[in-house]
């Protein structure tokens, strides 16, 4: 027992998260293998890391051609490969420029900065006060910065004092959001959908809603796409679902092609442009490695047009999900295949039915106690789907036989 990786990692690590009790060694497509070799369908992707599926060869010979060429410069000299990369970004997403770094949280730290210094420097707010205004349920990260502007209590708690300048309104609802611009407000900072609230849809017409207030007010709309972006939700971006184009952008998650943590701010020139040499980096922001893996990510979805097999995939999941009609279920929503199964917390946690899920050989996480996340890798089939789904139905079945039959004939009981 005493090289048990689980029994290792629970004596020599930090309790900071709570897996389930499998050991992974190999990952393939949309397949995950454990080290006795039992195979299981991966429904969660790394939290949309994995869009592409484990190890695609395509970016694994990226990865390792690289590797082999020149893998990391820092930002002090130009490469070959970091160029082409942002371009392909730009060129992706219809942003005018973007700025890489690694992680998403990075990102989001980076468009603060871009927000601010454009706020004072553009907007002319007095120093020092300029304001973002977030949505509550809000996920961008876990600095310090960003937990300080998240509405989740545990986020918080003991890791104050926070950054101020921020201020939260409810998500999906544009009034409010009209209503807390003040002339200090920079930017409104919102995931287009929201993924760790549990996967929270606005109102049809929002982001629209949004763009056109931001207008009015000078203020910059910045969509944190870093799990919602590249093909996720049946779009390249989940903006393009309401024709609309954000002042700045983050991405990360699939951009480093489920291989490496690869994030980028993206912007309008006008934002970008308050960045100037010495004013924000990161050493392995855009090294050669990552820049070659995210190009060829990026090429990788257009070539095998990921978004359109995401919209189509999404709406066959969604459809048989709904089809089961299975009383522990009291919603499902999402877009494209970023779907979120609500349970009746009366019948089951989700982290219980994570855990049948489990034993039916399908992996993924809860979030928020209640929603049993679906976000399987964008290489996924139909039958693999219905594969997920009906190993869903046995898990709810097997954690309350009796709820379905009882909760199916109300109307006995109420006669
Ligand atoms: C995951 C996530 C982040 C943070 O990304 P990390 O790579 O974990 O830092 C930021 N924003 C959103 C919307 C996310 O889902």
């Amino acid at each position: 027992m005493l090289n048990d990786p689980i029994a290792l990692e629970t004596a020599h690590g930090a309790h900071n998260y709570h897996p389930l009790p499998v050991v992974l060694t190999h990952g393939e497509g949309v397949h995950l293998i454990d080290r006795d070799g039992r195979r299981y369908l991966d429904m969660m992707s790394a939290y949309s890391a994995v869009s592409f599926g484990h190890s695609h060869p395509v970016l694994v010979r990226a990865l390792t051609e690289q590797a082999q060429r020149l893998a990391v410069t820092s930002r002090a000299f130009h490469t070959d490969r970091l160029g082409p990369f942002l371009a392909a970004l730009c060129g992706s997403t219809g942003m005018d420029r973007a700025l890489p770094m690694n992680s998403g949280a990075e990102a989001v730290e980076t468009a603060i900065k871009a927000a601010r210094k454009w706020a004072y420097k553009v907007k002319r707010v007095p120093e020092g006060r300029a304001q973002i205004i977030v949505a509550d349920g809000n996920f961008a990260g876990r600095t310090t910065t960003i937990v300080g502007f998240s509405s989740e209590a545990q986020y918080r708690d003991g890791f104050g004092p926070f950054a101020p300048g921020f201020v939260s309104v409810p998500f999906g609802d544009a009034r409010a959001l009209e209503a807390a611009i003040t002339p200090n407000t920079a930017a409104f900072l919102v995931e287009p959908i929201q993924g760790e609230a549990g996967i929270v849809v606005p109102p049809a017409g929002y982001l629209r809603a949004v763009r056109e207030i931001c207008n009015r007010h000078d203020v910059l709309m910045i969509c944190d796409e870093v799990q919602t972006g590249l093909g996720r939700t049946g779009a390249v971006l989940a903006c393009d679902h309401e024709g609309v184009r954000p002042d700045g952008l983050t991405l990360g998650k699939a951009l480093g092609g489920g291989l490496l943590p690869v994030s980028a701010f993206l912007a309008r020139s006008d934002v970008m442009a308050q960045f100037t040499p010495g004013d924000h980096g990161s050493t392995f922001g855009g090294n050669p490695l990552a820049a070659a893996v995210g190009l060829a990510a990026l090429e990788l979805l257009e070539r095998e047009r990921f978004a359109e097999r995401a919209a189509e995939l999404g709406e066959h999941l969604m459809a048989r999900l709904r089809a089961l009609r299975h009383p522990a279920i009291a919603e499902v929503r999402g877009r494209g295949l970023l779907v979120g199964v609500e349970i009746d917390p009366e019948v089951a946690t989700a982290r219980a039915v994570c855990d049948a899920l489990m034993h039916e050989g399908v992996l993924t996480k809860d979030t928020h106690d209640t929603v049993v996340r679906l976000a399987p890798p964008l290489v996924i089939t139909r039958a693999q789907i219905d594969t997920a789904v009906a190993a869903l139905e046995r898990s709810l079945h097997r954690l309350r036989p009796a709820a379905a039959t009882a909760r199916a004939a109300p109307a006995l009981a109420a006669g």
